[in-house]
């Protein structure tokens, strides 16, 4: 025991050392825009919990009722002693929701991603990944034994070379079945918050005959006319094999979704095996994620989505004026870019000695040399929120400032 703790403690030095040593932070009181983390209050930009759900009465009162109806636990895994009630009603409302034959849900979007990558794709098979790909994906990737080919962000050129020699490589013909090429892309990029031109995506996939599956994980519930994703909002939802996405972001409960058509459900349920080895949800969280699905679909959804648009709108312009580089784009999700690992964990600190609370993103969620501040918001909001955040961003030192200050507390 020693020598392993010795170990660990010079490997965690080691981390130190580089800035990335992470920590929890005890919450002590519901995920909303105000937090309690060790008696202070602070205003919470850190949460995906876009639309203000996760602590909204209609998903608290779904979970209560199904914990009432169907208990705490769910027993097994769905295929060994029954699949509940409460995660049929759940998947009827996901496919009607995305305009599906058919919906699958794991007890996470993790797990979604690695049951439905290893379960369609093999050694003989090709994966292509854009180069800013969540961690999720780059683990199926590399579980499914796949080849790996990785596209630089949003670069079609780039992705139509790899999908011209995909298709070669995959009709010079084996023994076995037909190699496959699928491409795997978010829609609304996690860490940077910016969109796939997926449009463009879907017409080299029909030209080069590939696959693929599209992460809805920061836009379901936000874009579309009908709040489906940004893959209706381009108008390709019926070219896209596989959508998946989360319930725990914007849609407040937990778990994770796959869409597409009823052959793909049933080929998860039999080849899945993060769905077949695993305990069902708790009925508790499916009940609570389907509330959402329709609360999402309803007024109330529709007013909320707009009410997060003109935050965001009013953060970016706020951003603007004070010289941070803001991206053209309407996401949830505005990263500040600071670079040095130290200098946004210091920019954090600051933040939270003056009552804001933004993550710091290093290595290994973003690439060395660019971690940042994400800020996100929700429709839980309010202006006065807003300005006491832009307030407190204004003397940050960054890019574009022409005297940079240093941040107030230490790293
Ligand atoms: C959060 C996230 C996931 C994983 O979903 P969970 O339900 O949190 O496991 C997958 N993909 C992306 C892009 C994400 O941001």
């Amino acid at each position: 025991m020693n020598d392993f703790t010795t170990e660990l403690k010079e490997r965690l030095e080691e981390i130190r050392r580089q800035g990335l040593y992470r920590e929890l932070r005890r919450v002590d009181s519901p995920q909303s825009p105000g937090l309690e983390i060790n008696g202070k209050p602070l205003l919470n930009f850190s949460s995906n919990d876009y639309l203000g759900l996760a602590n909204h009465p209609a998903l608290k009162e779904a979970a209560i009722k199904a914990v009432k109806d169907f208990g705490a636990g769910s027993g097994a895994s769905r295929l060994i002693c029954g699949s509940l009630a409460p995660h049929h009603e759940l998947e009827t409302a996901l496919a009607a929701f995305k305009g599906t034959e058919g919906a699958l849900t794991f007890s996470t979007g993790y797990a979604a991603a690695i049951g439905t990558i290893c379960a369609l794709m093999g050694k003989e098979d090709i994966l292509v990944l854009d180069k800013l790909m969540h961690a999720c994906i780059v683990d199926a990737a590399r579980l499914s034994g796949a080849k790996l080919r990785i596209f630089g962000h949003n670069d079609l050129n780039e992705l139509e070379d790899i999908l011209r020699w995909a298709k070669e490589r995959n009709s010079a013909g084996t023994a076995g079945r037909q190699p496959r090429t699928l491409i795997v892309t978010e829609s609304v990029f996690s860490m940077d918050g910016d969109i796939a031109p997926l449009r463009e995506i879907v017409a080299l996939k029909e030209k080069y005959g590939a696959w693929l599956m599209v992460d809805e994980a920061h836009a379901t519930g936000l874009f579309g006319k009908h709040r489906r994703g940004v893959a209706e909002e381009a108008g390709v939802s019926e070219q896209i094999e596989i959508q998946m996405g989360t319930l725990g972001k914007a849609l407040g409960a937990s778990g994770g979704y796959i869409c597409g058509p009823r052959a793909l459900i049933e080929f998860l349920i039999n080849r899945a095996r993060s769905f077949i080895f695993s305990t069902a949800p708790v009925p508790g969280a499916a009940a609570a994620a389907r509330a959402a699905v329709e609360l999402v679909q309803s007024a109330e959804g529709k007013q909320r989505a707009e009410d997060l648009w003109a935050l965001v709108e009013r953060l970016k312009a706020g951003l603007g004026r004070n010289g941070w580089p803001v991206a053209n784009v309407r996401s949830a999700i505005v990263p500040l870019i600071i670079g040095a690992e130290a200098g946004a964990v210091a920019a954090a600190n600051a933040l939270r000695e003056g009552g804001i609370y933004v993550p710091a993103i290093r290595y290994p969620t973003v690439a060395r040399g660019e971690a940042r501040l994400r800020v996100t918001l929700t429709a839980a909001h309010t202006q006065k929120d807003l300005s006491a955040l832009m307030d407190a961003l204004a003397p940050l030192p960054h890019p574009h400032h022409s005297k940079p200050q240093p941040a107030a507390a230490d790293a």
